[in-house]
């Protein structure tokens, strides 16, 4: 009998590539009866990590690279989402081609979209599949698309005071100041995006979150109670890669770390693209120097843009960028290594005590798989909520207080990396983490809940 096919379209950038990859291999993983076909669009040349990981996917799954596209026209280069949105939206005529070419030789029952590919779920229509958007996120993300509209009439009500945090069912409060950046410009063309995507989550049948029952019951709940049948919730995490790949600076890395004490070490990252401000990445080198902890950090080249990484390579050398004397200064206290390492295995590393994170959501469940605590120094998109949900609500982080201009002083950064690294403060967070590493082991178990989720959409793509 013919195989029944699913069809995937990831948005261009790793973190939007390797969710729903992982996604599609863990579905395959319960199922092995589909066949999954990957559409990849990208802008420019493809990063290299992007190459590398799509090399190491099962035969089950075919990948397509889309011809890539130049984004000379975006509105706002400093809103990621927009670039990435339009990126897709230039892709459209691409993966309509590929799709219908698609159809016409094989059993194609489902067509799933990342978040910012949702343009492409008019064409499940066209073609009569069942449609998906995969969010990479949290619930209490899917929260904040779902309650948008009356959200929006909370934040721009005159009257509203702004030290008084929202309520979300089923969340911790939100504080204005950890609402996702584009809500901190409310005519701004972030924030327009936002609610036009929030629209769009009631297009497909259903919509799957990287999350699980017992890390966000409440928000997960709260919207299945909220949203009422369609789209159908589907929470299917944690899902994260067994493995980092492709990069030079594993070996050192792992080297290093196999020759530190057991949780001695802070790991420091801002994801696939954080980069700091010259100012904020001098504060922080001083502040770990000064902290005497051991750290492993992985730099990048300073820039006034927070997310400039993201898209493109690195060109320039960021160890140049370090203050004066301090590789020589810090020789046995730290490694830094430049722009990437192996995360997981750092993460899983038993050296590794604490991480120092831009709270990805990526990098909030690695840390949460893996029972490593957390430093929370969100940059841009969600990551202040994240950083909300695990420091507040969780209780797993602790947070750095910010000074009035945006800045975070080393001695602020060396109390919070002491307090993190020290045996008694930390104590109760690190039990904490210990128990959701556990909960999140159990969800993806047999007969855990995100895999009876899973299970549960897979016998309905059969009976399409
Ligand atoms: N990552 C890595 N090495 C690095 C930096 C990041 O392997 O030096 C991986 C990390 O394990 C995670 C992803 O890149 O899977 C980052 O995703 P996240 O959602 O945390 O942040 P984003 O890159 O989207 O800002």
């Amino acid at each position: 009998m013919e195989k029944p096919h699913v069809a995937v379209v990831p948005s261009p950038g790793f973190t939007h590539l390797v969710p729903i990859l992982e996604f599609s291999k863990r579905l395959l993983h319960l199922h092995p009866e589909f066949h999954i076909t990957c559409f990849i669009p990208s802008v420019g040349s493809s990063p290299t990590s992007s190459k590398a990981y799509v090399q190491t996917l099962p035969p089950t799954i075919t990948s397509i690279f889309l011809p890539p596209i130049t984004l000379d026209h975006v509105s706002d280069p400093s809103v990621l989402a927009l670039q990435i949105e339009l990126s897709v939206n230039l892709s459209l005529p691409y993966i309509r081609e590929e799709l219908k070419s698609l159809c016409s030789r094989a059993k194609v029952v489902a067509l799933v979209v990342d978040v910012f590919a949702n343009g492409a779920l008019n064409f499940a229509k066209e073609l009569n599949l069942l449609s998906y958007i995969y969010l990479p996120q949290s619930a209490m993300l899917l929260s904040l698309y779902f309650y948008s509209t009356k959200l929006d009439e909370i934040l721009s009500s005159e009257s509203r005071e702004l030290q008084k945090p929202i309520d979300i069912p089923g969340c911790v409060p939100i504080h204005n100041k950890d609402l996702p950046l584009p809500f901190h410009d409310l005519s701004g063309l972030g924030y327009k995006g936002f609610l036009e995507r929030s629209k769009r989550f009631h297009v497909p049948d259903g919509v799957f979150m990287n999350t699980f029952l017992e890390l966000e019951s409440g928000a997960i709940r709260a919207l299945e109670e909220h949203v009422k049948g369609k789209p159908k919730l589907y929470p299917v995490g944690p899902i994260i890669q067994m493995e980092s790949i492709g990069h030079e600076n594993g070996v050192e890395c792992l080297t290093w770390l196999d020759k530190q004490e057991p949780n001695s070490v802070l790991y420091v990252s801002f994801g696939s693209g954080g980069t700091l401000s010259q100012e904020q990445f001098n504060e922080l080198a001083f502040g770990l120097e000064l902290s005497g902890k051991k750290f492993l950090w992985v730099v990048r080249a300073p820039s006034g843009v927070v997310s400039a990484g993201y898209l493109c390579a690195e060109t320039k050398d960021p160890l140049e960028f370090l203050p004066h004397g301090f590789l020589e200064r810090t020789k046995k206290q730290g490694l830094v290594v430049p722009s990437w390492a192996p995360q997981i295995q750092v993460l899983g590393h038993s050296a590794t005590g604490g991480f120092l994170s831009h709270c990805g959501w990526n990098s909030v469940l690695e840390s949460v798989v893996q029972g490593v605590p957390v430093i929370t120094w969100p940059l841009f998109a969600e990551q202040s909520l994240n950083a909300a949900m695990i420091a507040d609500d969780l209780k797993v982080a602790l947070r750095p207080k910010v000074n009035e201009s945006g800045l975070v002083e080393r001695e602020e950064i060396a109390k919070v990396v002491r307090g993190l690294m020290g045996d008694k403060e930390s104590l109760e967070i690190r039990k904490r983490m210990g128990l959701l590493k556990i909960a999140a082991a159990n969800a993806i178990k047999e007969d855990g809940s995100s895999t009876k989720t899973l299970s549960e959409m897979a016998t309905s793509l059969r009976g399409f």
